[in-house]
Parts: C-alpha cells; sequence; structure tokens
C-alpha cells in the first residue's frame, strides 16, 4: 500500500497561511517580481475557479479577474516548508519517499488502518502549517497519486478492489501521471477518454511500476561530504577574466559530478593560493542548493568578492561544493525550468561526444 500526500495548491497556500489578507481571495504566484510581465507559477482555488492555472502570462490571469491578488514566488519559503512537512513524516518511521517539493509518498505494507494513517497525516499538517494536504492511497504509487488527485482540495481517497471499476470510470485520464500533455491528448483522441478505458485497453499499465518507489532518504549514509575539483595554472595569473574563467570551469567540473550522483549542494568554497596571498578560503551556505556550474561559479565569485583580496595573483584555485543533499529540489519556476532543460542537453552532448565536447565559452580562455 502506498500513501501519496500531495499538498493543495501549495505555493499560493502558504503565502495564505502567511498572509491572512489573501485567505480565500484569487492568487497567483508569479516567477518574476513584475506582476504583469510574468508567468503564473502557482494559483490558489479561487484563482483556479476563474480558471486561472499555473503557466498561464499573468496578464492573462489580470485580464480574468481584475482584483486578483498577486505575490512574487519566494523559493526559499516553500522549500524549508516543504523540509519541515518532510521532517514530520519521517516521525512515523516508514519508508518514504520526496517525489517532489509538494509530493510525498509512504509505503504502509502491513500498517492495519491507512485511512486513519491518511486523516492524521492530514490534521498534523494542517495544524503545523495551516495548509491542507489531499490523500490517496493505493495498492500502488500511480493509483495512489491519482487517488489523491480526486478529491481535491483537502481530500482522502481510497482506491481498492471494491471501489476500482467506480472510481476509475469517474476519473478522466488527464488526472493520471502523465496523461495530462501529448500522450493523453493522442488516447482521447482514440476514444480512451477516461482511467477505466485506459484500464480495458491496457489493464497491466495499473500494475506496472510499483516499484518507481524509491526511497532515497534511507540512502542518505552513502552520499559524499563534499565534491571537489583544483587546479594549479600553469603560471600565476592576475587577470581577473582568466581566473573568472577557470573558477567557471571548475564549478562546471563539479556541478557535473554532483548532477552524475543525483546531489545539489547548499555550501560552496573556494580556495586560492598566490605567492602574495598565500592560501586562501572561505565559503557561505545558501538557503537554496543547486548543482548548476553557473549558479555554483557565482555562488564562489560573490565569496570572493566579500573577501579583501584585490586582484591578486593566482597560483591555484579549488572549488568545493558541501552541505550536499540528494537532487529533490525540482526547478521551482518556469525561468529556472529553462536552465535545468539546457544543462541536461548540454550533459547529453558531453555524454554522448566526450567530455568538454560543449562548453561554457568563458572557460575558452583556460585554454
Ligand atoms: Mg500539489
Amino acid at each position: 500500500m502506498i500513501l501519496h500526500i500531495d499538498m493543495d495548491a501549495f505555493f499560493a497556500s502558504i503565502e495564505q497561511a502567511i498572509n491572512p489578507r489573501l485567505k480565500d481571495k484569487p492568487l497567483i504566484i508569479g516567477s518574476r517580481a513584475n506582476k504583469m510581465c510574468t508567468v503564473v507559477c502557482a494559483a490558489s482555488y479561487a484563482a483556479k475557479a476563474l480558471g486561472i492555472h499555473s503557466g498561464m502570462p499573468s496578464r492573462e490571469a489580470f485580464a480574468r479577474c481584475l482584483d486578483l491578488e498577486f505575490v512574487a514566488a519566494d523559493q526559499s519559503k516553500y522549500i524549508w516548508t516543504s523540509e519541515q512537512i518532510f521532517g514530520l513524516l519521517k516521525g512515523y518511521n516508514l519508508p518514504l519517499n520526496y517525489a517532489s517539493i509538494d509530493e510525498f509518498q509512504m509505503e504502509l505494507s502491513g500498517y492495519p488502518n491507512p485511512v486513519s494513517l491518511g486523516k492524521e497525516v492530514k490534521e498534523k499538517i494542517y495544524a503545523n502549517f495551516n495548509i491542507t494536504a489531499s490523500v490517496g492511497i493505493a495498492k500502488n504509487w500511480l493509483l495512489a497519486k491519482l487517488a489523491s488527485k480526486l478529491n481535491k482540495p483537502d481530500g482522502l481517497t481510497i482506491i481498492n478492489d471494491s471501489n476500482f471499476e467506480a472510481v476509475l470510470r469517474a476519473a478522466p485520464l488527464d488526472k493520471l501521471c502523465g496523461m495530462a500533455g501529448k500522450n493523453g491528448a493522442s488516447l482521447m483522441a482514440k476514444g480512451i477518454k477516461t482511467c477505466w478505458d485506459l484500464y480495458l485497453d491496457l489493464p497491466a499499465f495499473f500494475d506496472e511500476n510499483p516499484g518507481k518507489f524509491d526511497e532515497n532518504c534511507g540512502k542518505s549514509n552513502e552520499k559524499p561530504k563534499s565534491v571537489s575539483h583544483s587546479y594549479t595554472l600553469p603560471k600565476a595569473q592576475i587577470n581577473p577574466q582568466v581566473i573568472l574563467a577557470w573558477i567557471r570551469l571548475l564549478s562546471e567540473i563539479v556541478s557535473e559530478r554532483l548532477r552524475h550522483k543525483n546531489l545539489v549542494s547548499a555550501t560552496v568554497h573556494i580556495w586560492l593560493n598566490g605567492p602574495e596571498i598565500g592560501n586562501f578560503g572561505a565559503q557561505k551556505t545558501y538557503q537554496t542548493p543547486t548543482n548548476d556550474g553557473y549558479e555554483i561559479c557565482q555562488r564562489a565569485v560573490k565569496i570572493m568578492a566579500r573577501s579583501a583580496l584585490k586582484s591578486p595573483k593566482i597560483r591555484a584555485i579549488g572549488v568545493t561544493c558541501g552541505s550536499l543533499s540528494w537532487g529533490i529540489y525540482q526547478p521551482l519556476l518556469k525561468e529556472e525550468t529553462r536552465r535545468e532543460g539546457l544543462i541536461q542537453a548540454l550533459d547529453r552532448i558531453n555524454n554522448r561526444f566526450g567530455e568538454g565536447s560543449i562548453y561554457p565559452a568563458i572557460t575558452a580562455l583556460t585554454r
């Protein structure tokens, strides 16, 4: 048995919980601060009722509702809340999976009363964070996730042998994971309109993939403490552009290794060695972990800029990423999703054609 927890309109609900003036109002969270020139990354239920949904340009949302409330996304707030909820769920000592920032799964094999556990989890989340979650319970993660979507918000749905057919008949196909986009549309065009239609056509689909449950948190002892790379330059360098290029290159190497291990890092440490400065090291921990080479480089440069070093001569450089966690943070905002797509494409090219086949232009200064 899997218990799937899906937070209701997560980002919007968090903002409403923090600011009661926004409660029950149509509200959108924008991925950028400019409210007329961004994309909706979350909508409250009152906004959803007006046909406003995530991915919609904010201008269109305001056209649908003149007194729409607007808050610019604050990722650290959402990540913090998500981690707190995860921590609360860990207290049950059941196998637990962090499916996404607003979805969690528990494995309940042999658990005596899943429904009362589902109720308790919902109540605890509400009592602690003043936001609601919808819970789905079923024999595998696919069905449990579907169940969580069927009675939103604040729902609790179980799919078992006795109601299987009735629930699937009433569930539109696009509620099923993976069926919201093209796959679903092409099946719908063939007349497969509900989950039950799909079951009649392909019953195995609903039995497969129970193994997708992947308990990341149980592997924490295999996790390295840090990932780092350093390099001694052919000769001491004073040109800030060339030094920046080396920091970027080292950041890219480290980030590539983090991504390979499915890790993200919150702490960046930069180490420099030079004839005048000797050994210099400084670090900072950020609220939002990353495995993006560009972001790691930006952080390293900021840490360096805050130090008293004034364009020193540099002989060796090291970049270390610490405070590692499993790569559980999916990109939250549209702009980040684009960047994530770019990084994945670069990784694919380098995996196929060999390390360093494609690299940021600035690192050419190191060659
Ligand atoms: Mg959700």
